[in-house]
C-alpha cells in the first residue's frame, strides 16, 4: 500500500520569536510631586486656592506707603528702595509740607534734599532721581504722572517696580505686578515661580494669576510677608496658607 506523503507544514507568518517572552512592563504613573514641574505649582485650582487664603486674611491689604496724590505716591516710592515704609512715612511727612508740588522737587536745593532725604538711606542716588522725576513730570508731561508703564520707564529712578504701585494703587491700572522683595519671597516659596529675576518673576505672576487680581494679589503678599512669612523665621504655624505651602524652610 502506498504511503500518502504528510502535507508538508505551511511556514507560519508569525515572525519569529528573538528569544524568551518577556512580560510586558506595566508602568505605573508616577505621582507628580508638587515641585515637580510649574504646572504643579501654578496648577488653576491651587493657585485659585492661594488667592482665597490672601482674600480671607487680608481683604484691605493696600499700599502702606502714606500719601495723598499719585505724585506723592511716586516720591514715596522712590524713597522705600532699601527702607522701610514706616520710616519713608516718617520722612515724607515734613517733606511733603516743604515740597507740596512737582515743582518745589524739581528745583529744590540738591544739598538740602540730600539732607532731609537722608534717613531714607541711598540719599545721593535717591536726590537725583526725586528730582529728575519732578522735573520730567513738570517739562514733559505737564505736571501729571503718567499713566502708562512705557511713559513712566522714561522717568529718572523709576523702574517696573515702582511704576506698578503707581499705577495700581494710585490709578487703579493693572499693568503688571509689583514684585519687590516680599513678592520674590513668598511666591517662590509658594511655588509660584521658578526664577529669580523680578522681570522673570512678574512675568510667571502674571500667566497665573487672574488680572482683575493684580493689583490686590501684591499687596497681600507683601501684608503677609511683613506680618507672618519672614524672611528669616517664617511663621508656619499661624499661616492660612500652610497646607498649600512646600517652602522647604518652612517652620511646621
Ligand atoms: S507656610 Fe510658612 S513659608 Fe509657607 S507661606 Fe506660610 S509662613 Fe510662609
Amino acid at each position: 500500500m502506498a504511503t500518502r506523503k504528510k502535507p508538508a507544514k505551511k511556514k507560519s507568518r508569525k515572525p519569529a520569536k528573538r528569544g524568551k517572552m518577556v512580560p510586558r512592563k506595566v508602568i505605573v504613573a508616577k505621582k507628580i510631586p508638587a515641585r515637580a514641574g510649574s504646572a504643579a505649582g501654578t496648577n488653576p485650582q491651587r493657585v485659585a486656592a492661594i488667592l482665597a487664603k490672601l482674600d480671607e486674611a487680608y481683604p484691605n491689604a493696600t499700599c502702606e506707603l502714606k500719601h495723598e496724590n499719585a505724585f506723592q505716591l511716586l516720591i514715596s516710592t522712590i524713597l522705600s528702595a532699601q527702607c522701610t515704609d514706616v520710616r519713608v512715612n516718617q520722612v515724607t511727612q515734613e517733606l511733603y509740607k516743604k515740597y507740596a508740588k512737582p515743582e518745589a522737587f524739581a528745583y529744590a536745593n540738591p544739598a538740602e534734599l540730600e539732607k532731609e532725604i537722608r534717613p531714607t538711606g541711598f540719599f545721593r542716588n535717591k536726590t537725583k532721581a526725586v528730582m529728575g522725576a519732578s522735573k520730567a513730570i513738570v517739562e514733559k508731561f505737564g505736571g501729571q504722572v503718567p499713566r502708562t508703564m512705557e511713559e513712566l520707564l522714561t522717568l529718572p529712578g523709576v523702574a517696573r517696580k515702582t511704576a506698578n504701585v503707581v499705577l495700581g494703587t494710585a490709578y487703579g491700572i493693572a499693568s503688571g505686578i509689583v514684585v519687590d522683595t516680599h513678592v520674590i519671597r513668598l511666591s517662590q516659596r509658594l511655588d509660584l515661580t521658578r526664577n529669580e529675576d523680578p522681570k522673570k518673576i512678574e512675568q510667571d505672576l502674571m500667566a497665573v494669576i487672574p488680572r482683575n487680581k493684580w493689583i490686590q494679589f501684591s499687596h497681600q503678599l507683601i501684608w503677609h510677608g511683613r506680618r507672618v512669612c519672614a524672611a528669616r523665621k517664617p511663621r508656619c504655624a499661624e499661616c492660612n496658607l500652610e497646607t498649600l505651602c512646600y517652602a522647604k524652610d518652612k517652620t511646621v
